[in-house]
C-alpha cells in the first residue's frame, strides 16, 4: 500500500516537472530570439547612423533676424532678397529648419543626414508677420519668404522662432494681436520671450527683471494658451543674476539666447549651457562679420563636417561616432547610440 502512494507520488512530481521543462525552454528560446534581433537592430541603427557620419553631439547654427526690409536701416536688416538667399544656401547645405523650443527640448526630429538649424527673430516687427484681409501672411514679410523657401524645397520645414516684445508685430489691438499670434501657432511656428520694453536687463533689480518677463508671459499665455519656453535677451545682456532670467513669476524658461557670436551646442552635449546659448547674426562675409556671422560660419561648418550636428533621423535615439562619447551629457546615456 504504502509503495503505491509513493510510485503515484513519483508520477505526480515527475508530471508536473515535465511539464515546466516543456514550457521553462520554448521561454527561453523566445528570450534568447528577442536578445539576437535587438542585438540585429542595433547594430543595423548603428550602420546606418555610421553610413550618414552622424553626430548629434555637434554644433546647430541658431541664426538671429531683426527686421526684413528692402532698405535696411543698421547692420541687423536684412533686405527680403537676402534672406531668400540664405534660405536657398541652408537648404541646398542640407539644413532643415527646427524651432527653438524644439532644440532646448532636444526634439530635433529630422531625416537622416540632415543638420538642424534655428531662425530666430528678434523684436516682432510688421515686416516679419502681417497678415492681409483674407488672414493669409503679405509678400516679403519673413514668414511669407520662408514659406516660398519650404515649397521651393521639399522637406524645407517651414518654422521659427519669433522674440516678441509690446510691439507685438505692430498690432495695438487685442483682437488683432491675438490673430497674429494665433497664426504662428496655428502653422507651427514658436513664439518666445523678448521682455515687455525691450529694456537691458543687465542694469534691472530682481522684480523689474520678474515684470519685464512675467508680463510677456502671462500676455502670451491669455492670447494663445501657449507660454514661450525660451527667452532671447534683449542686446544679448544677462541681469545680474543669470537664474533671475530663466524663472520667475508668470514665466519659466528652459532656454535662454545670447546675441552672438558661434553656433551653440548640441542640447545632448555636455558643453551644452541651457542659460547660455549663442546666436549667429545673419550678414555677409564683412568687417565684423568676415568672422564671426552666418556666411562665415555656415562656412566653416561646411569645410569641418565633423564638427557639425548631423541627425542619424531617429529622434529616440542620439548618435554620434565612439570616440565622441565622453562629450555626452550624461541625462542622455539610456538614448546613446555609439558606432
Ligand atoms: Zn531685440
Amino acid at each position: 500500500m504504502r509503495a503505491r502512494i509513493m510510485i503515484v507520488a513519483v508520477a505526480l512530481v515527475s508530471g508536473c516537472s515535465s511539464q515546466v521543462a516543456t514550457q521553462a525552454v520554448p521561454q527561453q528560446d523566445a528570450a534568447k530570439v528577442k536578445q539576437a534581433k535587438d542585438a540585429a537592430a542595433a547594430k543595423a541603427a548603428a550602420a546606418a547612423a555610421a553610413k550618414v557620419k552622424a553626430n548629434e553631439l555637434g554644433q546647430i547654427p541658431v541664426l538671429m533676424y531683426h527686421r526684413i526690409v528692402d532698405k535696411p536701416g543698421s547692420d541687423d536688416d536684412r533686405t527680403p532678397a537676402k534672406f531668400r538667399a540664405d534660405l536657398d544656401r541652408l537648404a541646398a547645405d542640407g539644413y532643415v529648419p527646427i524651432t527653438a523650443a524644439e532644440y532646448v527640448t532636444g526634439k530635433i526630429d529630422i531625416p537622416a543626414g540632415k543638420h538642424p538649424v534655428v531662425l530666430t527673430f528678434d523684436d516682432s516687427s510688421p515686416s516679419q508677420l502681417t497678415l492681409d484681409e483674407m488672414g493669409v501672411p503679405k509678400k516679403d514679410t519673413a514668414v511669407a519668404i520662408l514659406r516660398e523657401a519650404a515649397a521651393k524645397h521639399p522637406g524645407f520645414r517651414p518654422v521659427a522662432t519669433f522674440y516678441v516684445t509690446r510691439d507685438m508685430f505692430g498690432k495695438t489691438t487685442r483682437e488683432e494681436q491675438a490673430q497674429t499670434l494665433l497664426w504662428l501657432k496655428d502653422n507651427g511656428f514658436d513664439i518666445g520671450n523678448h521682455t515687455l520694453d525691450h529694456v537691458n536687463l543687465r542694469t534691472r533689480s530682481q522684480d523689474e527683471v520678474s515684470k519685464q518677463l512675467g508680463s510677456i508671459g502671462k500676455m502670451v499665455g491669455d492670447l494663445v494658451s501657449h507660454k514661450p519656453v525660451t527667452l532671447a535677451l534683449p542686446y544679448g545682456n544677462q541681469p545680474r543674476k543669470q537664474a533671475w532670467a530663466q524663472k520667475g513669476d508668470g514665466y519659466e524658461h528652459q532656454g535662454v539666447f545670447l546675441a552672438g557670436y558661434t553656433p551653440a551646442q548640441a542640447p545632448f552635449s555636455k558643453s551644452y549651457d541651457a542659460l547660455n546659448i549663442p546666436r549667429i547674426k545673419a550678414m555677409d562675409k564683412k568687417g565684423d562679420c568676415s568672422q564671426f556671422c552666418s556666411t562665415a560660419w555656415l562656412d566653416w561648418l561646411k569645410a569641418n563636417p565633423d564638427m557639425r550636428y548631423t541627425s542619424d533621423g531617429n529622434p529616440a535615439t542620439v548618435a554620434f561616432p565612439k570616440f565622441k562619447a565622453p562629450f555626452l551629457r550624461k541625462t542622455f546615456t539610456t538614448k546613446a547610440l555609439a558606432y
